[in-house]
């Protein structure tokens, strides 16, 4: 079932000013009225086009009408009539396409614009994951510094650990040649098990091939992250500023290694100290102590043997 087109034809007269115009009955030039007739076609009642157009000449002296052409200069038809489907079929259409132009421009602005917000977002989410890359670069490379570093260190300590020929606290006491040349030698823990602090004094320096990785570097390492408090900055200097302090580290000149048997047979605390020369070998002096066990060679005991060597070689 369709949509019934109502379409009407309307006959049309206008009347146009008088003109002079030549009569074939009066054989002369008379003046004229002018109509024109035409035919306007409507659709639903609104003007569309106009057609058949005629021009009807009537002299005004005898009276006869003949066709004529359109007279120079004569107003035009109503508007609508001429351009009646341009104002209410075309017009429209045009919104239409001005809409759909608009429309489809606005959209691909939309689009364009949410395309660059995206590659934006995309940027910055590379950026981020490339800083976090090197930042972790910079950090695990720390430890990797001071891993390999310590590494290093430990080949020579080691090869003049393994050159002693029996226990340390087996070696005869033996008086330093040159005590200035010990001061400061690299400390080394010999038993894995509870070894003597660190005693306090010229002739123990600090322990060998040994650096602590900084707090916040650490930190980063486990969370993958700067340490909030610290910061991005702060974490990346101290973590370039350790590669280099790992990077410089070497194995000391002069090294002391204790060890201690606590109780011995005679169950008695012993504890001995040594020193030797990294590079060659050679065992520059050794201090042998010993005291009753009163901690079951835990802390206590372990303590007071750090202060019997301290003493010992305070004397030097
Ligand atoms: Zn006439």
């Amino acid at each position: 079932m369709g949509i019934p087109v109502y379409i009407s034809r309307v006959p049309r007269v206008q009347d146009l000013p008088a003109v002079q115009h030549g009569c074939s009955v009066c054989r002369n030039v008379t003046p004229q009225r002018v109509q024109r007739r035409y035919v306007s076609s409507h659709v639903y009642l609104l003007p569309m086009v106009s057609s058949d157009t005629h021009h009807l000449y009537q002299c005004t002296v005898c009276g006869t009408v003949t066709d004529g052409p359109e007279p120079k200069g004569s107003p035009s038809k109503p508007f609508l009539h001429r351009f009646g489907c341009f104002v209410f079929v075309g017009l429209p259409v045009l919104g239409l396409i001005a809409y759909w132009a608009v429309d489809s421009a606005i959209s691909k602005w939309q689009s364009q614009n949410r395309m660059a917000e995206e590659q934006a977002a995309a940027a910055e989410k590379a950026r981020q994951e490339q800083a976090q890359r090197e930042f972790m670069a910079i950090v695990n490379g720390a430890k990797t510094a001071l891993d390999e570093s310590k590494k290093k260190c430990f080949v020579p300590v080691n090869a003049a650990l393994g050159s002693f020929p029996e226990a340390l606290v087996d070696l005869k006491p033996k008086k330093p040649q040159n005590a200035s040349a010990l001061e400061g030698a690299g400390y080394v823990i010999v038993s894995k098990k509870g070894h003597i602090p660190i005693p306090d004094e010229k002739h123990f320096g600090k322990q060998a091939c040994f650096l602590k990785l900084p707090k916040e570097v650490e930190t980063a390492i486990t969370v993958k992250m700067p340490d909030i408090n610290v910061g991005y900055d702060a974490t990346v200097a101290k973590a370039k500023q350790f590669t280099a302090e790992a990077n410089a580290m070497t194995a000391p000149a002069v090294m002391v290694a204790t060890e201690h048997v606590c109780p011995d047979k005679r169950n008695k605390c012993v504890g001995a100290a040594v020193w030797m020369s990294v590079p060659d070998k050679k065992i520059l002096a050794v201090v042998r102590v010993e005291k009753p066990v009163e901690d079951g060679g835990r802390g206590k005991d372990t303590d007071a043997l750090a202060t019997l060597l301290r003493q010992e070689t305070a004397k030097w």
